[in-house]
């Protein structure tokens, strides 16, 4: 598979506040998030909207951020939000609320991917016709389904995808995955190119926009530092985050040193300099490994033992299990250059992510899932799990899947926690995260706003 077909983002324009809390004040992103707020919280006086006060009681709460997890806990929701979050004997349960009881459950914050793609593909089809309203809401329904409650489609065929992002922004009933976009992949050949492509971007209403700084393992020509530099330099102007996709090292540097905010890949060519590590570091530029974009690269040479899992086939189209299985297509995988390689450098690039993650860089889940055969949903857990493998503990890889995604794409005013404040975005499971990450496959419910997600027959 060409790597062309797959886009990524970085970088970004967050004012620093501290390493860990990073935040873009003035986006649009904040000021949708702030109205969906105020919304709620006018629908208080406003009796056709208003929705009844829940308690969520019983559940040991892992809330997300860095502290211990809390046994016989409460969340009370009211109109889609948080009220209360916290242990049962610190909180006073509302007379009027109905009690929803979840003892012997364990509830989490929704799992937020900080680098899907949201109306890419249908199946393994790809292009314009695909980029549809229902698809991109059944695709936001599959995630939501595996507990994903946020995805940032960091690059997409078309910026259409803004005005179904305001429907479901504005929409209290939202009941399938957060969507936030990129919009189409930059690719400019001048530094004046590239600032008008920031321009229309930022126009159309992309969150974020992203960049492709990638040789294609040497078929076509890289992106030139002064192009993406002008682009970082207007996006941060604009206030836009940036995000840019990078296989190797020194375009990792090139990048944050031009002022992206969003590192989209694992450095695949080499093992991580200091000098990366220092940047990142101190500039809070957070990565998203997309362990198993790699994986999707040379998995498909044999029928991958997924193919089995029943969490994988409770929303798997077999008609695409068939044509993955044909032996055309397992021929084209083993074949396929790209995949000799990245099945190669994987090691490394799970490597890679321990050491940033040991150095304290911000580790926030992203999969790159949603082009074809990078199954929603499915894949979010096997990155989690390859997560887990590669040496982060299960509490450090749903930090780095909730509050730090969150922090990572700007949504923390929002969601990736469990706190008074935020959108009621939570999962209830009834085996221990914090025990195994596999443990995320006990979903009982999902909550996206409060509303619970439909789940697959
Ligand atoms: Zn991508």
């Amino acid at each position: 598979m060409d790597e062309a077909d797959f886009p990524v983002v970085v970088g970004e324009v967050y004012p620093l506040i501290s390493s860990y809390s990073v935040m873009k004040s003035t986006t649009l992103l904040s000021l949708i998030a702030c109205i969906v707020i105020l919304l709620s919280a006018c629908a208080n006086e406003t009796p056709s909207v208003d929705r009844d006060v829940i308690a969520y009681t019983g559940a040991t709460m892992i809330n997300g951020l860095d502290r211990p997890a809390i046994e016989n806990s409460v969340l009370i929701v009211e109109n889609g939000m948080l009220t209360e979050a916290g242990a049962r004997d610190q909180i006073d349960i509302p007379a009027i609320a109905e009690v929803v009881d979840l003892t012997d459950s364990y509830v989490m914050p929704g799992i937020i991917n900080a680098h899907g793609h949201v109306g890419m593909a249908d199946g393994l089809e790809t292009g314009e016709d695909v980029f549809t309203s229902e698809n991109i809401r059944r695709q936001l329904l599959t995630y939501a389904q595996y507990g994903v409650t946020t995805v940032v489609s960091l690059g997409d065929g078309q910026t259409e995808g803004a005005r179904i992002r305001d429907e479901m922004l504005f929409d209290q009933n939202i009941n399938i995955a957060r969507y936030y976009l990129a919009g189409p992949v930059i690719s400019a050949d001048t530094p004046e190119e590239g600032r008008e492509e920031v321009q229309r971007l930022h126009e159309a209403g992309m969150d974020w926009i992203k960049i492709r700084i990638d040789s294609g393992l040497g078929t076509r020509e890289k992106m030139q530092p002064e192009v993406y530099r002008a682009i970082a330099e207007e996006a941060a102007r604009l206030e836009i985050p940036s995000a840019a996709h990078i296989v190797e090292l020194e375009d990792a540097i090139g990048a944050i040193e031009a002022g992206f905010d969003l590192i989209a890949h694992s450095i695949r060519d080499q093992e991580v300099s200091d000098e990366l590590i220092n940047l990142m570091r101190d500039n809070a530029i957070p990565i998203t490994p997309t362990l198993t974009r790699e994986v999707s690269t040379y998995i498909y040479r044999d029928r991958p033992d997924f193919f089995d899992d029943p969490f994988f086939l409770r929303t798997a189209d077999p008609q695409v299990l068939e044509q993955l299985e044909s032996p055309e297509s397992q021929q084209r995988f083993a074949e396929s250059e790209a995949g000799a390689y990245f099945e190669q450098q994987l090691p490394l690039a799970m490597e890679n992510m321990m050491k940033l993650y040991d150095a304290g860089v911000i580790v926030a889940m992203g999969t790159d899932s949603g082009p074809p055969a990078r199954f929603q949903g499915y894949f979010e857990h096997m990155e989690m799990e390859m997560m887990q493998d590669a040496g982060m503990t299960p509490h450090a890889v749903i930090m780095a899947s909730t509050s730090l995604a969150a922090v990572a794409m700007g949504l923390d005013h929002l969601t990736g926690s469990l706190q008074a404040g935020l959108a009621a975005d939570f999962i209830v499971l009834s085996e221990d995260p914090t025990e195994d990450i596999r443990n995320l496959r006990s979903i009982k419910a999902v909550y996206v706003m409060g509303n619970e997600v439909r789940m697959p027959e």
